[in-house]
């Protein structure tokens, strides 16, 4: 009896017919896909992607080289170096980031007791050479330079749910 039947919808075409049926039940219904990059879906404030070293209002840099974000990374994808400065303080001299081994967790800016090392919504970067991956001190510093607008708004958005 099953073969009969499968014989009867091979021969009637029944399961192209069905399948038919569903594509023109979307023909006319509206188009969900995007034009990537001419049009861009929203994004939430707490998107993590390239990250950022932040400083304060007056330049200074906020990270105080506790090495705690290097400690949590579960990638090991932070390496810092640190030595005390002719002030006193005590600030990286080394801070790199191979974002081939990140995987964007989000434990080090978690983990960051000055809001230092953040990760910004900006994703749209690649790498074409050897090493264009690895964030030195001074990609991340630039990045934070002029994402920093953006970081604080998101950072305010995010606050009354910390
Ligand atoms: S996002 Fe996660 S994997 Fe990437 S550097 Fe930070 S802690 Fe490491
Ligand atoms: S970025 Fe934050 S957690 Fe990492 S070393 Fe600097 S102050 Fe410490």
């Amino acid at each position: 009896m099953k073969a009969i039947v499968s014989y009867l919808k091979s021969l009637f075409l029944l399961e192209l017919i069905k399948g038919l049926r569903v594509t023109g039940g979307y023909l006319f219904d509206r188009k969900i896909t995007v034009q990537y990059p001419d049009e861009k879906t929203p994004m939430s404030f707490r998107f993590r992607a390239h990250h950022a070293l932040r400083r304060y209002a007056n330049g200074e840099e906020r990270c105080i080289a506790c090495k705690l974000c290097e400690a949590t990374c579960p990638a090991m994808a932070i390496t810092i170096e640190a030595a005390p400065r002719e002030d006193g303080t005590r600030r990286t001299t080394r801070y790199d980031i191979d974002f081939t081994k990140c995987i964007f967790c989000g434990f080090c800016e978690e983990s960051c007791p000055v809001d230092s090392i953040v990760e910004t919504s900006f994703f749209e970067y690649h790498g074409e050479q050897r090493g264009d991956l690895l964030m030195t001190k001074a990609k991340l510093l630039n990045m934070g330079d002029k994402m920093e607008a953006q970081i604080a708004a998101d950072r305010a958005k995010d606050a009354p749910y910390r």
